[in-house]
């Protein structure tokens, strides 16, 4: 039974491999994403349930891809982590959420709540870009979370990112935020593929990551690339700065980053489920696509206590929709655990 349990995370942790590096080196993912999701979850179960058959191959312990050689590395001062997925995709999902926090925070009761930010888990690209003085030096993918690609000619095509932040800005503030393609502009840009006689892309998750992934600026800017602001990675000099992680996207949007407005503040665990719901009723009228909503505790001490385990926060989770899309070409694997 145990070698047959060694054997199925074996087979689990090679398949993983290969699909995540289909999908974070090349931008080609072969499955989608809710298998992947699946397999990831189900690996999670044995290695929790057998902690003797972790592997530090694993990609359970894993932030994204190695970084492409073809681009110079970047350090990233404050690493770029993954965000746990809840494994719930009902509203209880908002509930055990609440209730891992609490644990964690030694709040027995219920009352007062948790306040936590809502928002959306845009399907894009995670980059950090750096400014100095207020003027944008660098621009890098997450990579393996420690290590990124220097990707600040592609980034710098984006009309949306600012080259200068408005206002009084820190001596150094790093912004993270997801690189994305709307919806209409990926039609448009296929329409004209195909009037070019040209091969036509996939989806716009991955168009957006091949493209800021381009080697050559010219090609990235010939690409209609949007950006929504949602973080902070390293950040010097800045004396007011906001204590709550709304408090932090407001100040984005006035350094003039594109915030997204589907955003909530709640409080405790039914109005995260609240949230959820709403925006499964208005997900198909987005005009960009989401893999989900995220949730993050809203204050910053809070977030601080709660810290961090190998790969992700503890302040932060996605809790995604039930699966919309079909596996037609490619098989399921079976897995009992
Ligand atoms: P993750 O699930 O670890 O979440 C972190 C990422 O979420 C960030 O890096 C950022 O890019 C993004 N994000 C979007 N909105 C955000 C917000 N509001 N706040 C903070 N972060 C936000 O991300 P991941 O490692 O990029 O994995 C995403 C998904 O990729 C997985 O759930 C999986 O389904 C998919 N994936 C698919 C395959 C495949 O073969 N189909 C392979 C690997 C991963």
């Amino acid at each position: 039974m145990m070698t047959d349990l060694a054997l199925q995370a074996t087979a689990l942790r090679e398949q993983l491999n290969q699909y995540a590096h289909e999908y974070y080196v090349l931008d080609a993912p072969t499955v989608p994403d809710a298998e992947y999701d699946r397999l990831f979850r189900a690996l999670q179960a044995i290695e929790q349930a057998h902690p003797e058959l972790q592997s530090p191959d694993s990609p359970t312990l894993r932030v994204g891809g190695k970084p492409l050689p073809q681009f110079e590395p970047v350090t990233h001062a404050v690493p770029m982590l993954s965000i746990r997925t809840e494994t719930d995709v009902t509203a209880q999902g908002a509930l055990a959420f609440d209730a891992s926090v609490r644990k964690e925070l030694d709040l027995l009761e219920l009352e007062p709540a948790v306040e936590y930010a809502a928002e959306l888990k845009f399907d894009g690209l995670a980059i950090n870009l750096r400014y100095e003085n207020g003027v944008l030096v660098q621009a890098a993918t997450r990579g393996d979370g420690a290590t990124g690609e220097d990707v600040t000619q592609n980034i710098r095509t984006i009309g949306q990112i600012p080259l200068r932040l408005k206002g009084v800005a820190p001596a150094l503030l790093e912004v993270r935020g997801e690189v994305y393609m709307r919806r209409d502009d990926f039609a448009q840009l296929n329409e004209k593929q195909l009037a070019a006689g040209e091969k036509t892309f996939v989806n716009p998750r991955n168009t957006a990551a091949g493209a800021v992934r381009q080697l050559d600026p010219n090609i990235a800017a010939q690409r209609p690339l949007s950006f929504y602001g949602y973080g902070l990675g390293d950040v010097a000099g800045w004396d007011v700065q906001p204590d709550t992680h709304a408090g932090i996207l407001d100040a984005l949007a006035e350094f003039g980053f594109p915030v997204c407005d589907v955003r909530a503040v709640v409080q405790g665990g039914a109005g995260l489920a609240e949230f959820h719901a709403k925006v499964a009723a208005l997900r198909d009228e987005l005009p960009f696509d989401i893999d989900g909503v995220v949730y993050k505790v809203n204050s910053i001490a809070l977030q601080r206590q709660l810290g961090f385990r190998t790969r992700e926060p503890r302040w932060a989770v996605a809790h995604k929709y039930p699966a919309q899309e079909a596996l037609t070409t490619v098989e399921a694997i079976d897995i009992q655990v």
